[in-house]
């Protein structure tokens, strides 16, 4: 079986274990906040032990492990443990790795929550440095002796550039830091960080693997030994436990995840060079273009590209910004992304122009996710909205 079927198959069966729900052709929800014991050894055990076994909500759930073993396999990772949303995965992950004292680098363009928690552990004594670029030798550069972690996203967010994840991962193994890729764009279907030697991944749920704007969660896949230590500590420490619910809704978005991103993807495409050839846009940022200067890097590394999309106006300005986003009517104005909406936004918000300047980030930015509504009627949304 190839990979790619392999993985449907993860998504629609593995991992189930019908037979120990009384052969229930989707697993049961879990809504107990704990679990009782015959006696009070047992229940003792049980408390020790609490990773591998029923013990209370916060803890392990039946219907929670289940999309855990799932998004294990997905990433071919040894454990997998989930979080009530993506950022509570990485900020878990990443307080995991470090101490006071120690150094993290970002790459590049981070999703914004993640740079501001790099920020926030500074207070806790621990340090960190963003690269300019998704550069090798700018990340190799910025190594400092006490450097523990390289925390990544390819592609990275806003910009889409990517970061050569087997060359980063080489590097920081040769030189002992761990390194943490968020996995969100990609999802497990189209990129598998692991496979290409990195240590963590972090994903957030909420997006595409949600798929239907109506959920929040996230999740860690890692080691076997680091999954453990991240159970005990980061897991039940900060409570950032996902609900049993909500994770029956996140298996019910993994059913469907591998057709629905062959669709954003051919909505992606179809876009991406609609908006390539328009006389109102200067660039557009796409790694499934052959103009995307790492084309050839993605083709390497990733299976596939998704819906979600920066281009650039050639009128770099918020007023023109405001203008077309106001314009739009199919794409709606929102936050989120990889839903099965087509939203639109910019990160120019009129008042940040030095910052978003000091970031290397245009202001005539404007990033959409491709929904999957007919990409006629988006194509010609953007037509008018453009004119
Ligand atoms: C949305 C997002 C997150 C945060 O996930 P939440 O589920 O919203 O907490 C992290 N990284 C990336 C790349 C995201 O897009």
């Amino acid at each position: 079986m190839d990979a790619w079927s392999q993985d449907i198959h993860i998504c629609l069966h593995s991992g189930e274990d019908a037979e120990r729900y009384e052969g229930a052709s989707v697993p049961p929800i879990f809504e107990n906040t704990h679990f009782v014991f015959p006696t009070f050894e047992e229940f003792v055990q049980a408390h020790r032990n609490e990773s591998e076994r029923y013990v209370y909500w916060r803890g392990t759930n039946p219907t929670v492990q289940i999309v855990e073993r799932k998004l294990a396999m997905l990433e071919r990772g040894e454990r997998c443990k989930c979080f009530a949303s993506g950022i509570g995965a990485m900020a878990a992950a990443l307080l995991s790795c470090v101490q006071n004292g120690d150094h993290v680098i970002g790459v590049g363009h981070l999703y914004e929550e993640t740079k501001k928690l790099l920020a926030y552990i500074e207070r806790f004594g621990v340090t960190h440095s963003i690269t300019r670029t998704t550069n090798v030798d700018e990340i190799e550069r910025t190594i400092q002796p006490g450097t523990k972690v390289i925390v990544m996203e390819s592609p990275t967010s806003l910009t889409f550039e990517l970061v050569d994840l087997r060359r980063v991962a080489e590097l920081a193994k040769s030189r002992r830091v761990t390194t943490i890729v968020d996995n969100t764009w990609a999802t497990p279907l189209l990129q598998k960080p692991l496979e290409l030697g990195i240590d963590i991944v972090v994903h957030s749920a909420s997006k595409y693997m949600g798929g239907h704007s109506d959920f929040l969660g996230g999740a860690v896949i890692g080691g076997e030994a680091f999954i453990r230590k991240l159970f005990d500590h980061e897991y039940l420490l900060l409570g950032a436990a996902l609900a049993p619910l909500e994770a029956r809704m996140l298996l019910r978005g993994l059913r469907t995840l591998p057709v629905r991103l062959q669709a954003h993807r051919d909505g992606g495409m179809k876009v991406a060079q609609f908006l390539e050839d328009h006389p109102a846009v200067a660039v557009v940022r796409y790694p499934g273009l052959h103009s995307h200067p790492q084309y050839e890097l993605g083709l390497q590394q990733m299976r596939w590209t998704t819906g979600l999309l920066g281009f650039e106006l050639k009128e770099a300005s918020y007023e023109s910004v405001k203008k077309v986003l106001n314009r739009l009517k199919v794409f709606r104005i929102g936050f989120s992304w990889g839903s099965y909406e087509s939203l639109a936004m910019s990160p120019n918000y009129g008042d940040n122009a030095a910052q978003l300047a000091a970031e290397g980030i245009g202001q005539g930015l404007i990033r959409i996710s491709v929904g999957l509504e007919p990409v006629e009627e988006l194509l010609e949304d953007l037509n008018q909205a453009l004119q």
